[in-house]
């Protein structure tokens, strides 16, 4: 975790305590970077449970009582909640807030602010941590989530240099390693890396799964078909809004992958071994130059823990 520091800002806000905004809170706690860490949630029980498992150091109902004078605002609720709350937000006296969020596709939050914010100032910096857990929700807040993760942060034209790093600031003392990118850059590499796996992971377990004759799949499935199911154990909401979220650069990446499946059935169909085998061998490499990235990232996020382990014990 990071080390202890004089607050950077007095208060933080963070909209909707589940995973992502229970643990960025929990972790801006720790971090110490703010005099006093907000959550705002609908749910009485999520906000007793916040304070309880020291998420926040207080929780209220509505944004009214706790945006106007905070200094930064992070909006933690599900992507097609985002707009309804910028909308309130945008009635606030907010006094110069940064607004931030979590939202796993970008272009469709950034336009919510613009249209929300239209004829005001909008200080917004738009994020995306590319970690999660399949658990949900503010018992499942931890500290430690976002540790050696990578957060992107999609900075607009208008945003600040201040505000940009100081949301950058706050990733990096809470673990994160920060990235930074165009919002349409985010979601077209978004939409091939992680949400068309997820899009072909559902729709392949969906679409062996309805047919009554490929019930007995279930009983003889290998390691390949676990690996899908895997995939498509992820949260159905969640994944819903994503693809609609950011449909275009989903649609795109969907179109790419059918024209190269359509040349792999191609090949099948006509025996061209030669191809066949070229696609093959290419993915076998592919995988296995991802497998030394991902090593390396283990090493380095194991070397963290073990110095934060060394130094915890000498503290
Ligand atoms: P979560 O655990 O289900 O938490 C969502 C939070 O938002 C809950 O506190 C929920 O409160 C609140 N909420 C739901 N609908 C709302 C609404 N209409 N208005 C106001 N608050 C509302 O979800 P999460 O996994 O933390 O995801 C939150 C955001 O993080 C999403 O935008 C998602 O795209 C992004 N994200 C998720 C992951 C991941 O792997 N989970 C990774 C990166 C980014 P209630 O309990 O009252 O419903």
């Amino acid at each position: 975790m990071a080390e202890v520091a004089t607050p950077l800002i007095e208060r933080l806000v963070v909209v909707g305590l589940g995973l992502i905004g229970g643990s960025f809170a929990k972790g801006a706690r720790a971090s110490g970077l703010c005099r006093e860490v907000v959550g705002i949630d609908r749910d009485p029980e999520t906000r007793r449970l916040a304070v309880e498992l020291g998420v926040v150091d207080r929780c209220v109902a509505e944004l009214a009582e706790a945006c106007p004078g905070a200094d930064v605002i992070q909006l933690a609720v599900p992507i097609l909640a985002m707009e309804r709350v910028l909308a309130e937000l945008a009635a606030l006296p907010l006094q110069g807030a940064i607004l931030t969020d979590v939202g796993s596709a970008k272009g469709n939050v950034v336009r919510a602010a613009r249209q929300a914010f239209a004829g005001q100032s909008l200080r917004f910096v738009p994020g995306h941590p590319i970690a999660g857990s399949e658990r949900s929700g503010v018992t499942a807040a931890n500290a430690a989530l976002f540790n050696r993760h990578k957060v992107i942060l999609t900075p607009l034209e208008e945003t600040l240099p201040a505000d940009l790093d100081k949301v950058d600031r706050l990733w990096r003392a809470i673990g994160a390693d920060v990235e930074h990118m165009t919002v349409e850059h985010h979601d077209q590499v978004l939409a091939a890396t992680s949400h068309l796996p997820h899009l072909l992971a559902f729709n392949l377990v969906d679409s062996l799964a309805k047919r009554s004759e490929n019930r007995e799949i279930f009983h003889y499935a290998a390691g390949g078909f676990r690996d899908f199911t895997r995939i498509a154990g992820s949260d159905p909401t969640m994944w819903h809004d994503i693809f609609i979220a950011n449909r275009e650069a989903v649609l795109q990446a969907l179109d790419t992958y059918r024209a190269d499946l359509d040349e792999l059935r191609g090949a099948i169909q006509a025996g061209d071994g030669q191809f066949l085998m070229e696609v093959l061998t290419h993915a076998r490499g592919a995988r296995e130059y991802f497998g030394r990235i991902l090593a390396s990232r283990t090493q380095a996020g194991a070397q963290v823990a073990a110095h934060h382990s060394l130094t915890e014990g000498h503290s």
